[in-house]
């Protein structure tokens, strides 16, 4: 199973000190790497291109936009400036980690379209010593280092958005702190995916979960929205950690991974898990007819909502004295609606006593390769909880498994691995 690499972003006003913690970092790591920039900025000084940025020309730079080349790009000190998509895409893929040295603006943007980054908010000990800084660092004219100072109010506003804070003040002490951050994130469980200590605690448990290797897996995560009006939906309890604990097991089984996640709760994938959101059931049924064309596996772990309101209002409905009574109408079932030629795993939140009976006929009427059923009705599992259990069934011969109680992770490798068992025609031992 290989293991993902992780997205570091330093940011803060200029002249915080993110570009010597950043080469810090960097230095001590040779997993780690430094993400040159693009920018339209012209070089100055020792600076080289390719080394310190790509330094491009306006069209180029309106070229790469329209190519969707940037993770991210913003406008800095009346310069553009952009991180190259698909670089990063790749080192993470290739379990590297990388560094970005970036505007908060940048960010900001990350955080939004890579919520498993790591966000670092830099900044010296006070407003006069990042002057100071400014001014001993000799790159920038007067005008310039007053431009800078003004815009570092506005980036320390959004200081909230970050996952930590250094402070640099003593070099020696901020360049230890970047260190800790670095080595706890390595350490979170989310990174390391199953830690090999723990496998041989459940025999054959995993077995044929490398089947999934070089494949690629859509998964779809989370509950929908069906808009009552611009501010009030339809939606279930659905917290999307089973999508998101199924992505990061196909992902460690070295498989490329999509999660096409409504609205949830757990939406944090790791890095190189691309995340596609969507809100309701018909947006979620577009992505995933993008997403699958090329899939050799569709995992419908969403919580789709089943109705919707016939006549979504745009604006907000005035509240009125008396009954109300809003109009539904049937969302379509998105695994019948896709006819994908991939494979499809459905999964199948069931109570009572008939419920595998019910789960089965659910796969059939679907035409699935095979469904998880959850019990509602038995304590801990399903929605809303950490852990789950349940049955996998398949449409073809092969028995059922029995995935054993566990977080909804170790569950997720449970039926990963039982499903690469199945498809490889191994046995169930
Ligand atoms: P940024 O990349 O955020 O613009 P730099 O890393 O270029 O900032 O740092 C700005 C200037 O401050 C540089 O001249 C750098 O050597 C200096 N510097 C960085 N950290 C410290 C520190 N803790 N104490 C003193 N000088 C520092
Ligand atoms: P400088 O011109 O001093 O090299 O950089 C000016 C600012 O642009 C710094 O705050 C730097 O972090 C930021 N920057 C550099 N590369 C990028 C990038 O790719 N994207 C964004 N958003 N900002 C960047």
């Amino acid at each position: 199973m290989s293991s993902s690499g992780m997205l570091f972003v330093l940011a803060g006003p200029s002249g915080a000190g993110k570009t010597t913690l950043a080469h810090h970092l960097v230095g001590g790591n040779d997993r780690t790497d430094f993400s040159v920039s693009t920018t339209t900025r012209l070089p100055r000084g020792e600076e080289m291109h390719g080394r310190d940025y790509f330094f491009v020309d306006d069209d180029e730079f309106d070229t790469r936009i329209r190519n969707s080349y940037f993770l991210e790009w913003a406008h800095v000190h009346g310069n553009r400036y952009g991180t190259d998509g698909s670089w990063v895409r790749n080192q993470l893929a290739l379990g590297k980690n990388v560094v970005l040295d970036i505007d908060v603006q940048g960010a900001v943007q990350i955080k939004q379209t890579m919520p498993s980054a790591v966000l670092i908010f830099v900044l010296p000990a006070s407003s006069k010593v990042l002057l100071k800084r400014l001014e001993q660092r000799n790159t920038d004219s007067g005008k310039t280092v007053e431009k800078r100072m003004e815009a570092a109010a506005g980036e320390v506003s959004f200081m909230g958005v970050f996952d930590y804070f250094v402070c640099n003040d003593e070099l020696e002490k901020a360049k230890s702190e970047i260190v800790t951050i670095f080595l706890a994130e390595k350490m979170k469980l989310q990174t390391i995916g199953w830690p090999v200590q723990a496998l041989d605690y459940h025999g054959n448990y995993m077995n044929g979960i490398d089947f999934w290797k070089g494949k690629r897996v859509v998964v779809s995560s989370g509950p929908t929205r069906e808009m009552i009006d611009e501010v009030r939906f339809i939606s279930n309890r659905s917290s999307g950690l089973m999508g998101v604990s199924l992505a990061e097991a196909f992902l460690y089984a070295g498989a490329e991974v999509v999660l096409v996640s409504g609205p949830a709760f757990q939406m944090d994938p790791p890095g190189p898990v691309r995340l596609v959101k969507v809100g309701s059931a018909s947006e979620m049924l577009d992505a995933l007819g993008k997403e699958t064309k090329e899939a050799d596996l569709l995992v419908m772990a969403a919580a789709v909502a089943d109705f919707a309101p016939s006549n979504p209002v745009a604006g907000k409905l005035k509240r009125t004295d008396g009954d109300f009574s809003i109009a539904l109408e049937s969302t379509p079932d998105i695994t019948v609606s896709l006819s994908c030629s991939c494979p499809v795993l459905s999964f199948a939140l069931e109570y009572g006593e008939t419920s595998l009976l019910r789960a089965r006929k659910k796969m059939m009427k679907k035409g699935s390769h095979a469904i998880f059923l959850n019990r509602g009705d038995k304590p801990d599992t399903g929605m809303e909880t950490a852990c789950n259990s349940g049955t996998l069934l398949f449409a073809g011969d092969t028995e059922d498994v029995e995935i054993m109680h566990g977080s909804k992770k170790f569950v997720a490798f449970g039926i990963a691995a039982a499903l690469g068992r199945e498809m490889e025609g191994l046995s169930n031992g």
